[in-house]
C-alpha cells in the first residue's frame, strides 16, 4: 500500500542520467564550494574537501554551461550499440572543476578539436526509462 502511493507521487516529468544534472530551465552541472577553501567540485557525496582535508559545509553551487576542452579520446570502439566514433572528453570550466563528457556536433577529427577550444553544455534525452520518463544526460557542443 504504502509502496503504491509512493509510486503514485513520483513525478512524471524527465529525469537526469546523473544527479549533478539538474534539469531547471536552463539545465545545470550542481557543483559544491568548500567554504574553507574555496575548492569545488561536481556535487556528490563527498564527505571532506581534497585540497584542505576539512569535513565541510560546502555551499551548493551552479556551475557554468561554458568551458573549455582540456583533452579528448576519439573513440573507435565501444559497447554494442553505443554509436562510434564519440568524442569522450574533459572540459574544464571556470570554477575549476574538470567534467568528463561526450562532445557532440563536430567532427571526430582532431582537426575539429583544438585543445582549449570554447564549449558549451547542452542535454538531449537519450532514452526512456520503464517509467515512460525521458531519461536526459548533458553533452558539450562547440561554443562558436
Ligand atoms: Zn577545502
Amino acid at each position: 500500500m504504502a509502496d503504491t502511493a509512493a509510486a503514485a507521487e513520483q513525478p512524471k516529468g524527465p529525469r537526469p542520467i546523473i544527479p549533478f544534472l539538474v534539469l531547471d530551465d536552463p539545465p545545470y552541472l550542481a557543483g559544491i564550494r568548500c567554504t574553507h577553501c574555496g575548492a569545488t567540485y561536481l556535487r556528490s557525496g563527498r564527505v571532506a574537501c581534497a585540497k584542505c582535508g576539512e569535513a565541510g559545509p560546502f555551499d551548493d553551487i551552479r556551475l557554468s554551461d561554458h568551458g573549455t576542452l582540456y583533452v579528448y579520446s576519439i573513440v573507435h570502439q565501444s559497447a554494442p550499440g553505443i554509436p562510434v566514433p564519440y568524442v569522450a572528453a574533459i572540459v574544464d570550466l571556470p570554477e575549476q572543476v574538470a567534467v568528463r563528457c561526450t562532445i557532440v556536433d563536430v567532427r571526430p577529427d582532431p582537426a575539429a578539436l583544438p585543445y582549449g577550444m570554447p564549449v558549451k553544455m547542452i542535454t538531449r534525452t537519450v532514452r526512456t526509462d520503464k517509467e515512460g520518463r525521458d531519461v536526459v544526460a548533458f553533452f558539450f557542443t562547440p561554443a562558436s
